[in-house]
């Protein structure tokens, strides 16, 4: 894959925001999950989850194992599981067994009415933008997601590593370095979608308490905006909700602002490691984007698309 910088696109009047309550019943789709390819999932295969979501009714679901490529990590988690063994990521035999078995459960799910996408949930630092291109180079990806795991070559998004990243930075200071990162990684154009945007937040709150959700503001609003420009999506994260915060990544209130900065591209995702964290919040998620008047999107070998199941005729509920 050709590394592009991000091309600010028009807007698309097929993504716009619909007015008041969409017409539409959202599709259930689940758009984050770790099958046994990730190093911290259950050993589960995709078939597992597959057939698992066929039975919780879900119209659409995106595997999205880890890839973690800071080489200042190598020994830590620069690896994936493949045929019961840690393997190296850059070796990239492990995508050919990743691809064939999404293929095979396509195929043995005809007539169910489950469609079933290939992603990858890339851990984004500055400088990896070689290391990434060529990790995606030769596969047809739908779905890339841009994740901010670690800072300073720390796992932030680990409860055992982050006290480390912590214990030395003051909040500004930790804002500051995520959004840095994650406004680089949006602006590479390697990515689709931004994953859990308020991660630092998983532990940070408990660390540096209530102003961790109020701060970001500066740093968030440039970000938003690049995100709209160039047609990237955002991520109703809903791991949130099982970890204690009784709130989506990302808040209510950064979904606010990424609708009033342009933001139309939604999908939600369940970040299931395993399987019965599949499709778990899913339907909180989807009311959420309802409240905003907003769609649920699946995507295509890249291309986002406004998820659109059935038509609601006037006057009838919907299932949620
Ligand atoms: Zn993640
Ligand atoms: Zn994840």
């Amino acid at each position: 894959m050709k590394q592009k910088t991000c091309v600010k696109r028009k807007a698309n009047p097929a993504n716009r925001r619909l007015e008041g309550k969409p017409l539409f019943r959202q599709p259930r789709t689940d758009y984050h999950l770790h099958p046994d390819y990730s190093i911290d999932a259950e050993p589960l295969p995709i078939m597992d989850y597959c057939r698992r979501a066929v039975e919780l009714g879900l119209t659409e679901i995106c595997f999205t194992t880890h890839a973690e490529l800071d080489p200042v990590r190598k020994e830590i988690d620069n690896y994936v599981i493949f045929r019961g063994k840690t393997h190296p990521v850059r070796d990239k035999r492990w995508l050919d067994g990743y691809f064939s078995e999404i293929e095979a459960a396509r195929d043995r799910l005809r007539g169910t009415g489950l469609r079933v996408k290939a992603g990858v949930e890339i851990g984004y630092d500055l400088g990896l933008e070689k290391e990434i291109e060529s990790l995606l180079e030769g596969y047809p990806f739908d779905y890339v997601l841009c994740a901010v795991h670690c800072l300073d070559h720390v796992a932030i998004s680990s409860m055992d590593e982050s006290p480390r990243y912590f214990r030395h930075r003051p909040l500004h200071r930790l804002l500051e370095d995520y959004f840095k990162v994650l406004h680089s990684g949006v602006r590479t154009g390697l990515f689709h979608c931004v994953a859990h945007l308020d991660l630092y937040r998983r532990y940070g709150l408990h660390y540096y308490g209530p102003p961790i959700l109020t701060e970001q503001r500066s740093a968030l609003e440039p970000l938003l905006k690049d995100l709209a420009a160039c047609g990237m999506g955002l991520e109703i994260n809903t791991s949130g909700l099982r970890r204690g915060l009784r709130t989506f990544h990302p808040s209510r209130e950064i979904v606010a602002m990424a609708v009033e900065a342009g933001v139309s591209i939604f999908t939600v995702g369940s970040d299931a490691h395993r399987l019965e964290e599949l499709g778990s919040g899913i339907d909180e998620a989807l009311q959420l984007l309802d409240e905003f008047g907003l769609q649920n999107h699946v995507f295509s070998g890249g291309r986002p698309v406004p998820a659109v199941e059935e038509l609601v005729p006037a006057g009838k509920k919907s299932r949620r």
